[in-house]
């Protein structure tokens, strides 16, 4: 019988094993079957691996770009050679389906292949002659030790909004994936070790709120990132804003989408089914509530209903399979209390999908498909993240009423809007408060070289992960005014 691994950290460019005596178990959400076990690591080890990081930062801040991006280069061929088995890594860990964890890496990929343009993206500014013989220009230098602190559910990809361009930019890094899904970072780090990376440049270390609180209180790190729920970016944007460091932090949402009643009801179905039960709800741009307007009430409402009842759920590394489980037994019990909630609160539950019987899989953490119809607008199930397979209907007289709804939310993550008007459109791009925009899209994730917007209690910060806001997040400017008499140099 062979041993259920104990994951170790990456520090240094060594693998060692965590001197903690806490560890969580991994276990797969679709078969209950136990794959690894996570150290929770202590204080001692994060602040190893941000002295590490201190120490390699000296020779790759002067290491130039142009021989930075080789090793994202390197790492892009890898991550393509092991693909099928990243993806297969996540599905296992995270739930999801093989087609969905294929996607997230692609996703992840396409930052690595951004970053690699560092050498034009950090470029500075000069002008000439501010005044007579005096030239001013800005450079773009690193900060110096960087670190990310992940959610479970894209264990691939979103590290990848981040450390592609924070080492391209010449700084170091500190990767603290979620202690619920470890296993796709492992993975990927003995990719980053293959590239021949500086040891130091890149470190890996599993943990949960003790690793957390000393990346917030380390001196050494300048600079953190952080993609999880409102109340953990609250905590860790404030302390760590507290300690002078550069904070950008992701938080939750609760993204509603509105369907006119010119809107294509076919296609529009099939783009909601997938954004609001794709990778079982558990998606910061997953559609949460759909708000109809006018006859899409009727239209949209049977047919959604009808996607919703034929999805096929199970292990997302069977064929087929179109929805997996939720994360864990207590994420689950959390979801259906709050369907059970929605209900009390007067919704109809038009499509119930609590405790399935999937054949098979009867310890997994299933959830089917969800509808709850006539919700009430101010009702709690209306306002909190569900974070789960669940849709709840709204049905609205008008696209101003509408627009006021979805400004009314807490969250701004995504709002969404179906119709073949180009005048709804525009005023609704132009009305809407949320950082992404979908017309006629259900999952308005911006791609690699566009800033992964949020707005409200969805983002705490000034700079987006991803692209050129990513670029200015892992930089300082200074601003070099510079004069040279020709008196003062020699003549030839
Ligand atoms: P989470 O907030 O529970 O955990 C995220 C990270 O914070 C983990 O690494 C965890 O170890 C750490 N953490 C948790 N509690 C902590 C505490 N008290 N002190 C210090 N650290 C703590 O989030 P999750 O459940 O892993 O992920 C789901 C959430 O992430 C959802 O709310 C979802 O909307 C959000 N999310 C947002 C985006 C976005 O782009 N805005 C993207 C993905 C996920």
């Amino acid at each position: 019988m062979n041993a259920t691994p104990i994951l170790p950290n990456y520090i240094n460019g060594h693998w060692c094993a965590s001197n903690t005596t806490e560890y969580l178990e991994i276990i797969n959400p679709a078969t209950a079957e136990l794959l690894a076990q996570v150290p929770l690591s202590t204080a001692f080890e994060l602040n190893q691996a941000a002295e590490a990081a201190a120490a390699a930062f000296i020779t790759w801040r002067r290491t130039p770009p142009t021989e930075r991006v080789q090793y994202l280069f390197k790492l892009k061929n890898l991550l393509e050679e092991h693909f099928q088995d990243l993806a297969r890594t996540i599905t296992q860990e995270c739930g999801k389906t093989l087609a969905e964890s294929q996607g997230e890496m692609r996703r992840a990929i396409e930052n690595v292949e951004v970053a690699c343009g560092i050498p034009m993206m950090m470029q500075g500014t000069n002008s000439e002659d501010i005044a007579k013989g005096i030239d001013e220009m800005m450079i773009r230098q690193p900060l110096g030790v960087a670190a990310v602190i992940c959610p479970f559910n894209f264990p691939g990809m979103i590290p990848f909004w981040f450390l592609p361009y924070a080492i391209a930019c010449g700084n170091t890094y500190i990767v603290k994936p979620s202690e619920k899904v470890p296993l796709t970072m492992q993975k990927i780090f003995q990719l980053l070790e293959k590239t021949g990376l500086p040891k130091g440049v890149v470190n890996l270390v599993n943990g949960a709120k003790e690793v957390v609180d000393a990346i917030l209180e380390h001196p050494q790190i300048r600079a953190i990132s952080f993609v999880g729920s409102t109340p953990v970016a609250k905590y860790i944007y404030s302390r760590g804003a507290a300690n002078g460091k550069r904070m950008q932090c992701q938080g939750g949402a609760k993204n509603p989408i509105i369907v006119l009643p010119d809107a294509d009801i076919e296609m529009t179905t099939r783009i909601a089914a997938d954004s609001a039960f794709g990778c079982a709800g558990q998606r910061c741009l997953a559609a949460s509530i759909a708000v109809t307007v006018g006859e899409a009430r009727h239209t949209f409402t049977e047919a959604i209903a009808e996607t919703a009842r034929k999805r096929v759920v199970g292990n997302g590394l069977d064929q087929g399979v179109e929805m997996g489980p939720v994360i864990t037994t207590q994420s689950k019990t959390r979801i259906e209390e709050l369907i059970q909630k929605g209900a009390d609160e007067g919704a109809n539950l038009l499509v119930d999908g609590r405790n399935p019987n999937i054949t098979n899989y009867e310890n997994g953490n299933f959830i089917r498909p969800t509808i709850l119809q006539n919700v009430e607008p101010t009702g709690e199930i209306a306002r909190t993240e569900i974070f789960g397979p669940v849709l709840s209907l709204i049905h609205l007289n008008s696209i101003e009423d509408a627009i006021a709804l979805v400004n009314s939310g807490q969250y701004g993550n995504m709002a969404c809007l179906f119709t073949s008007s180009g005048a709804a459109a525009r005023k609704f791009r132009y009305e809407a408060e949320a950082g992404n925009i979908g017309i006629n899209i259900g999952v308005a994730a911006p791609m690699a070289f566009f800033p992964f917007s949020g707005w409200k209690e969805s983002f705490f910060g000034d700079l987006h992960g991803q692209s050129n806001h990513a670029v200015e997040f892992f930089t300082q400017t200074k601003v070099i005014v510079e004069r040279w008499p020709s008196q003062w140099s020699r003549q030839f």
